[in-house]
């Protein structure tokens, strides 16, 4: 009974529809969309169904992840299908006999894409700039920018280690760590060292193959190149990277499929000794949604941070990107910027980019102190909106397990002290008070504020989990 049931083409395809939905939600739409959007069913006999994919690899694939699921769904719904089989019909296989007309025309849509080439040209610049790209890489290339180089690079002491641990990189044929893996918050460097390592690596040896991109890019290769049926060339291209760098790859989180990939792209690639650098917003193990075993895979090389920046890093920032744009900046507007704008790199470079096109807007007119403050008055104030004293001084209470009113206490025992250097500290780093407005708060004048932020400061380098602590206190109060 059951039998005849789904010899019907439009039951068959009925129930294929409902099993596809309901895999769908179970494995989400970049899985579904990678995996098992392409398969269809065939032919169905002996309590078999055929279920056609197009390429070998997606079979292998799909039996390991996915049949036994399938096999489950389509039972329940159907008893008399005893057992799944998974055929290739590859474009060559055109001219052999099909198993039904949605293989056929699922054949002819993947004969009438273009096929991918290969994007990364060994040895050849077009590895930055990929000029002469076809189809699969028209929005995937990533060109490295120009400006970011070693030497465009200020080091201070929150990202020395960082620096550090990426010329080493840059510099070493012979592989000292692999992966290298830079994380920080955003804006403060990770990106900018990536390509530096790229320039430098390119600089002195042309013929390494190097490959910059974001986990994002490398992602959406991935499942095109799945939609392309060219898994094989994707593949090839890695293959013969001597140097890999993946971008912010806390994107990764949760794209099961894609991180497999990236797993057996990444291991294959250490095994044959070839340089991978990773960056992202955290450390290996506070990856979000990525797989214990990938997590542990990134963590076993050199694992580098860049703190958030203190204010000498700042001053010598803004004084180089000044002296880049050929710009004379007053020692009071850097001072003054660098008080302001802590959060990140980022956001103090485009300070800085909109008080000298102001004054090059105005003719040249002179970049004065009161000329800075009515540039950005309208950025600051947003900027202070952002985070406030009180939320930073519940926030760390919160965390250190002390209540507000003990931080603006008096009470000098380290378990209070400490938390509450922390909390002036970040309101120092996250808001534009002035420090007698910081001290206001805790009830302090504003020296105790500037021994505070110092002293953390210092801390910071010191204690690796205190700056640890410190950062993700950052982020949740900057997010
Ligand atoms: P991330 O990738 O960590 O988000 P980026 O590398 O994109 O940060 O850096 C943001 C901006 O700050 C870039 O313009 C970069 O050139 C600049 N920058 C970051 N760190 C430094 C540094 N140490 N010296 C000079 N410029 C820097
Ligand atoms: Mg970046």
């Amino acid at each position: 009974m059951a039998e005849e049931a789904i010899l019907t083409d439009t039951s068959v395809q009925d129930q294929w529809g409902q099993i596809c939905n309901q895999l769908k939600t179970e494995v989400g739409d970049t899985a579904f969309e990678s995996w098992l959007k392409p398969l269809s069913v065939g032919s169905f006999s002996d309590g078999v169904m055929n279920i056609c994919v197009p390429t070998r690899f997606m079979r292998n694939w799909v039996i390991t992840h996915y049949s036994d699921r399938i096999h489950k769904i389509w039972e329940k719904k159907n008893p008399a299908i005893k057992n799944i089989n998974f055929v290739v019909q590859s474009v060559q296989d055109d001219n052999r006999s099909l198993y039904n007309p949605t293989c056929r025309s699922l054949l002819k849509k993947i004969t009438s894409t273009p096929a991918p080439q290969n994007i990364y040209q060994s040895g050849s610049s077009a590895v930055f700039a990929n000029n002469n790209d076809s189809s699969l890489n028209d929005s995937l290339s990533v060109p490295l920018n120009p400006q970011y180089t070693f030497d465009n690079f200020v080091v201070g002491k929150t990202n020395e280690f960082a620096y550090a641990a990426a010329r080493k990189v840059a510099e070493s044929r012979n592989i000292s760590f692999n992966p290298l893996f830079l994380y920080s918050g955003v804006g403060l460097g990770k990106t900018h060292l990536m390509h530096a390592i790229a320039w430098h690596i390119k600089q002195q040896d042309p013929s390494r193959n190097i490959v910059y991109l974001s986990a994002e890019k490398f992602m959406y290769k991935f499942v095109r190149a799945l939609r392309y049926k060219d898994t094989t060339a994707f593949k090839e291209q890695f293959r013969s990277v001597d140097v890999l760098m993946v971008d912010d790859v806390q994107f990764m989180g949760g794209k099961d499929t894609t991180q497999e990939e990236f797993f057996y792209t990444f291991n294959s690639l250490i095994e044959e000794g070839r340089q991978i650098i990773i960056s992202a917003d955290k450390s290996p193990a506070d990856l979000e949604g990525i797989e214990a075993r990938l997590k542990s895979r990134l963590g076993c090389g050199l694992v580098a941070d860049i703190h958030p920046t203190d204010f000498d890093l700042r001053i010598g920032i803004l004084n180089n990107k000044a002296k880049q744009l050929g710009v004379e900046l007053p020692t009071k507007v850097a001072e003054f910027l660098a008080q302001k704008i802590t959060s990140n790199i980022r956001e103090l470079e485009g300070a800085l980019r909109r008080v000298i096109a102001h004054s090059q807007l105005l003719s040249d007119k002179e970049i004065t102190l009161d000329m800075t403050q009515d540039v950005l008055k309208d950025m600051l104030r947003s900027y202070d909106k952002r985070t406030t004293i009180d939320e930073i001084q519940k926030k760390v209470a919160e965390h250190f397990n002390i209540s507000v009113k003990e931080m603006q206490s008096s009470r000098r025992a380290r378990t209070v002290a400490r938390p509450r250097q922390i909390a002036m500290y970040l309101a120092k780093q996250l808001t534009s008070r002035s420090l007698p407005e910081i001290g206001r708060k805790f009830d302090r004048d504003h020296t105790t504020v500037m021994h505070a932020v110092r002293k953390v400061e210092e801390l910071i380098i010191e204690d690796i989990s205190l700056a640890e602590s410190i950062d993700t206190l950052r982020r949740a109060l900057d997010a």
